[in-house]
């Protein structure tokens, strides 16, 4: 699956009637490099919450970005080798946040791995298979600890950190739409940003918990292996089947680890992070994909911060989560 398709503006809305009269309304945009779905309740101001919330994602993209040489962050990218620079309270919010979870994770999620990132090009035009001198270049000191945080101003000691946000900004996005649209009062909700769920409140019209497939790897998007019964949670996955090129019948695919410099290798397919926080399911499902089954069970047991849950899919098909009650099939 490529991911080409950043400039198409593509818009789809449609209403759902339940039996009991009542409706919803959905909206899906294609932003962030994916499609991005928000579901609420039918009333007089839906549509322009609608309208907010989505505008909010244009900005944050803006701000967030790694693809768009615009943006805040690629700007940043650009000349914090060079100078302490200010930033935006939006990119130093999620700034400080990556680097936390960095420190947590040991670098396992790594936010300073853009330069990395950008040699493989995974899901994009120039993808291809570098050069081992270029990886061994590009993993030089290579660690969150050389982004520098003073104030509102950023800097790099090297010049081979550049920041990629690609493994929690959608996550840290998504929290600030559940924000918003708490502060609208809008009760239930449904937020998919490309696979980066939130469930707010009860399912729709009802008392129910809402149920959260989640896919089979390498099968298509209606295969469902698993189904969560959650709320007010954020469901996060991150797989390595749905971008990747594939060489001389290798396949390569977009989660690095910082410390080879190659796509992670372990007998992992997928993990699914189950964290009321968005920013922090995305960031741990990346990085636990990174540190493999037994370390991040060890990480999960010792996480007071928050409680995560996780559903991990080995490449036998098998699965493993820290929570059967969450499962209903
Ligand atoms: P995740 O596991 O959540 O994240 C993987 C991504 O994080 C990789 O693609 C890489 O960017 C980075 N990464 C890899 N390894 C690590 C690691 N060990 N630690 C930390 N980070 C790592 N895609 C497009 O095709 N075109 C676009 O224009 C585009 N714009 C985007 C703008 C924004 C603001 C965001 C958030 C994403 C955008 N994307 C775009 C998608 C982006 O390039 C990533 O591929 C995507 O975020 C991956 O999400 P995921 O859930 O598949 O995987
Ligand atoms: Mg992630």
């Amino acid at each position: 699956m490529k991911f080409f398709l950043k400039n198409i503006f593509f818009v789809f809305c449609c209403f759902t009637f339940f039996s009991c009269g009542k409706e919803t309304v959905s909206r899906t945009e294609f932003l962030i490099g994916t499609f991005c779905t928000i579901k609420i309740p039918k009333s007089k101001s839906a549509d322009f919450i609608l309208d907010e919330c989505f505008e909010k994602i244009k900005t944050l993209e803006y701000i967030f970005s790694a693809n768009d040489f615009n943006s805040e962050l690629s700007k940043l990218n650009e000349v914090a080798f060079k100078k302490p620079t200010e930033v935006s309270n939006e990119l130093l919010d999620l700034i400080i946040l990556a680097k936390k979870i960095a420190e947590k994770t040991d670098g396992a999620f790594e936010p300073a791995i853009g330069n990395l990132v950008k040699l493989w090009g995974i899901g994009f035009e120039n993808e291809n298979l570098p050069s081992e001198v270029k990886i061994k270049k590009a993993i030089e000191d290579l660690s969150y600890k050389n982004i520098l945080i003073d104030g509102n101003k950023i800097s790099f000691t090297n010049e081979n950190i550049k920041i990629d946000l690609g493994a929690i900004a959608k996550g840290h996005i998504t929290d600030l739409i559940v924000k918003l649209l708490k502060e609208k009062k809008v009760e239930s909700a449904s937020i998919n940003l490309g696979g980066n769920i939130y469930v707010l409140g009860k399912k729709f019209f009802t008392d129910d918990n809402w149920r959260i497939g989640l896919r089979k790897p390498y099968e298509d998007l209606n295969s469902y292996e698993l189904v969560l019964s959650v709320n007010n949670t954020s469901v996060v996955t991150s797989g390595i089947y749905e971008r990747y090129f594939e060489k001389d019948g290798t396949k390569y695919h977009h989660i690095l680890d910082s410390k080879t410099g190659y796509p992670v290798r372990n007998n992992l397919v997928s993990v699914s992070v189950v964290c009321e926080s968005s920013a922090y399911a995305d960031a741990l499902a990346t990085a636990f994909l990174v540190m493999g089954y037994e370390k991040s069970i060890h990480f999960i047991k010792n996480f007071s911060e928050k409680k995560i849950d996780a559903v991990f899919i080995f490449s036998d098909n098998s699965y493993k989560t820290t929570n059967k009650s969450l499962l209903v099939k």
